[in-house]
Order: C-alpha cells, then structure tokens, then sequence
C-alpha cells in the first residue's frame, strides 16, 4: 500500500507542481492551502508524511510543525519543511520546531524525491516498531492471564495432592509429609510433639449393614466431629478406609489424650442421620508422644498404631497412651 503524502502550500501552483511530484514518486497526495485545514486532515487520515510550506497566512509551516509535535492525536508523522531560506540559523529554527528534514525552493524533482525515500523508510520503521511494540503488549496480556490461570490450576492441583477427597482432611501423603515436619522440628529444636492414631469401630460390619454410602457419610460427617474438638494447631488426616490421625504439635502424651477423649465423647454423643435413622458410631483411639529412643517417624506410628489396638482389645471405644519402650535396633 503507497503512504500517504500531505503537502501543504498557500500557493496553487506550487501545490500542483509538488503534488505531481510526489504522486509520480509513488504517493497518495493529499493536499491543504493552510495549517487549519492540514491538521484536520492529519487527524482524519494519519498520513505518515507531511511536507509544509513555512510561510503562510494565519498558521504558518512553524506552528503547524509545532501543533503537530503535541497533538494528542497525532500518533506520527515525518515533517519536511519547504523553505526559501537555506541560512544555518532559520534551518535550526524548523528543527527546533519539529521538522524532520527540509527543502529549499525551488524545488528539485530528484531531491524532493531522495528526501521522500528517506521520509518513507522511516515512516516504515516507525510502522514496524509500533506493530511490535501492540504485538508485545498482546503478548503480555495473554501472558497475565495465563500465569492467572496457571496459578489457579495449581493451587488446584496442589489441593488434590495434599487433600482427601471424601472427607476434604488431608490425605495419608501429606499427613506423613507434616509427620516429617514435626520430626524435623523436634531433631532441631527438641520441640515435642504426639500423634492420635484413630479408627471407627466395628466399620466394616456398619458398611455391610447400611452400605457404601452410609459409610461414606458416616466417614465425613465424623471428620468434622474430629475437627471440632481438636486445637487450631492440631492436624487431622484421613490415612485410610476408616483410620484417621492427629497430629498434635508441641504437646505431650497427656494433652493429646485429654484431646483424644473429647473427640472419643464427641463421637459416641453425635446422631449420624442416615434415611431416617439415628446411626451411632464410636471411635478407638491410640495415644503416643514423639521420644527419645524413636528413630524414625515410623517408630511414633507404631507406637501410636499398639495403643489403637489396646483400645480394640480393651472393648473399643476408649483412649489408651502408648508406653515409652527401648527402641528395637533395626536391621
Ligand atoms: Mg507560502
């Protein structure tokens, strides 16, 4: 596509003989007899290129380089300036007011022709700057949106990994991933911590009389029981069918089975509402502080996981506290 060239002249002739110029340069001419009229038509038609005469009634070449230069809705325009004068002095005096280049009457065909070559190879480069320049802002646009969108899909995900979906507790991995925090924390600090390993009692004889989702129902609804009876700092996770865990931070044996027995009285006292009916559920639970003689976060399970079966063996129902034992060496 040929740019747009708009000359500017008080004088007819002139304006005819420049226009035949730069319509056999290659140009689509468009054409003013004053400053008004010329800025109306930048604004209208954004020709990359203006040559002006500078003397004119009214608005002449030097106001309206000027005016063209902080126009906010002159994007860009290379500005030749016509001029009689070719002393240093008033040649500064067009740059200074923005003119680009200038040309000296008469004119000269094959100049007038140079300078517009010139005038249209930056038109071209300010063209492709500014079309990369819209290209990156779309670019960072998407961008934004995607790293919105990407956050989102993680924090998705990242519920997923850590969470159990039926119960919305956290899973047996992030339970043993926060277990190996807590260890970490007493290894370096000595904090102490203990575990409340917990299991409803008689659940399979349950799923089978009631069914799935019975069970199901009974599986959430006693996760929100735990919830409301444990310590904000407290951790409940759901490890496996009917097994749950509580990690209790920065508490010994006895606090966490004083917190143990409260879930243990919750269980017993709640009504599991199942089509009608009032189901009872209780819980066995198993009580064990992280010591000394334990080498890994498996030793602390097991001890937790023996008092669990005491509770079992016990009649259910009830809280025992592990006994601090030697540790077995491994092999
Ligand atoms: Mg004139």
């Amino acid at each position: 596509m040929n740019h747009k060239v708009l000359i500017v002249d008080d004088d007819p002739a002139i304006l005819r003989l420049l226009a035949s110029y730069v319509d056999a340069a290659g140009f689509d001419v468009l054409q003013a007899t004053n400053g008004r009229d010329a800025l109306h038509i930048v604004l209208a038609e954004a020709p990359p290129i203006v040559i002006t005469d500078w003397m004119m009634p009214e608005t002449d070449g030097l106001q309206l380089c000027r005016t063209l230069r902080h126009h906010e809705g002159v994007r860009f325009v290379y500005l030749i300036m016509l001029t009689v004068y070719n002393e240093a002095e008033r040649i500064t005096e067009a740059f200074e007011a923005g003119a680009d280049d200038f040309l000296t009457k008469p004119i000269q065909r094959s100049e007038l022709s140079a300078r517009l070559r010139v005038a249209e190879h930056i038109a071209r480069l300010e063209e492709d700057l500014s079309r990369r320049t819209r290209e990156i802002h779309r670019l960072n646009a998407e961008m934004a949106v995607t790293a919105e969108k990407l956050a989102a899909a993680n924090d998705k995900l990242r519920q997923l990994v850590t969470t159990d979906e039926l119960t919305g507790l956290l899973n047996r991995r992030e339970a043993m991933n926060r277990l190996q925090q807590l260890w970490g924390l007493r290894d370096r600090y000595g904090h102490d911590f203990s575990c409340i390993m917990l299991d409803l009692d008689g659940f399979k004889r349950f799923n089978d009389t009631y069914g799935h989702a019975a069970g199901d129902l009974v599986l959430r609804e006693a996760g929100k029981v735990f919830q409301g009876k444990v310590r904000q700092s407290d951790v409940v996770c759901r490890i496996g069918g009917e097994e749950f865990l509580i990690l209790c931070q920065a508490v010994g044996a006895a606090e966490a089975a004083v917190c143990a027995e409260h879930v243990r009285a919750a269980v017993e006292a709640h009504d599991f509402q199942w089509e009608g009916q009032r189901l009872k559920v209780t819980v066995s639970l198993g009580v064990a502080q992280c010591s000394r003689e334990m080498k890994s976060t498996d030793d602390i399970l097991r001890a937790a996981d023996r008092a669990m079966y005491a509770s079992k063996a016990a009649g259910r129902n009830c809280v025992p506290i592990a006994e601090a034992r030697p540790a077995v060496a491994q092999v």
